[in-house]
């Protein structure tokens, strides 16, 4: 079973997209029982000083950075991503993390050139084609660690204008063991293929 955690963002997206994928089921968790009954978690884009905050306030926080010291398979999509990013840059100081990826982002990194943008990105495994990819005030990897794997970065043409040079190749989907994150939102295209990709490693990992 898989968790997608339910305290801000687009959770019914990403339970409707895992259970897209067959024969997973998805649910939300809000509450440590909760946490302890799944063997996997999804953390969904939403605002990441906001959601470390609700995570002390749900007593999440530390069962859940448990959980994934522990090997449990996770995925983070933007503010996901900064969560379980070991180091943040322009982070805010009360800004809590989770670990799992040994990888330093960048907060809202695109945020001088556009808040919002979408692009095709070849994503490194996944049969079929490039991605759709949506990002909304979204982070970049900075740099990542000998054990994390980059999955796809930013084509060198999807920006234009001053700062576009400085986009151009950032890694923007990582995955280190069995946790992956993208900055940007495949739940909202559709393209259930990152999605699968997850229940791939999830099935791999709890056997
Ligand atoms: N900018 C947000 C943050 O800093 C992330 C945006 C998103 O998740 N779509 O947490």
């Amino acid at each position: 079973m898989i968790g997608v955690l339910a305290l801000q963002g687009d959770v019914r997206e990403h339970v409707a997209a895992l259970t897209a994928c067959g024969d997973v089921r998805a649910v939300p968790v809000r509450r440590p029982s909760e946490l302890d009954a799944v063997d996997a978690l999804v953390i969904p884009g939403g605002e990441s000083t906001t959601m470390s905050r609700l995570l002390q306030t749900f007593d999440l926080l530390d069962p859940l950075r448990k959980r994934i010291v522990d090997g449990m398979p996770a995925y983070g999509s933007c503010a996901g991503m900064i969560l379980l990013a070991g180091e943040v840059l322009d982070g805010r100081p009360d800004q809590q993390q989770l670990g799992g990826l040994d990888v330093v982002v960048r907060r809202n990194a695109f945020g001088r050139q556009v808040d919002s943008f979408e692009t095709d990105l070849e994503f490194s495994g996944l049969p079929g084609g490039p991605v759709r990819a949506v990002f909304i005030r979204a982070p970049w990897v900075e740099s990542v660690g000998p054990a994390v794997e980059v999955l796809a970065t930013v084509p060198a043409r999807t920006l234009t204008g001053a700062d576009a040079g400085a986009a151009a190749g950032r890694a923007v989907a990582v995955r280190q063991g069995s946790v992956i994150a993208t900055a940007f939102h495949p739940e909202l295209t559709g393209d259930l293929r990152v999605h699968g990709l997850f229940c791939e490693l999830v099935k791999t990992a709890t056997g």
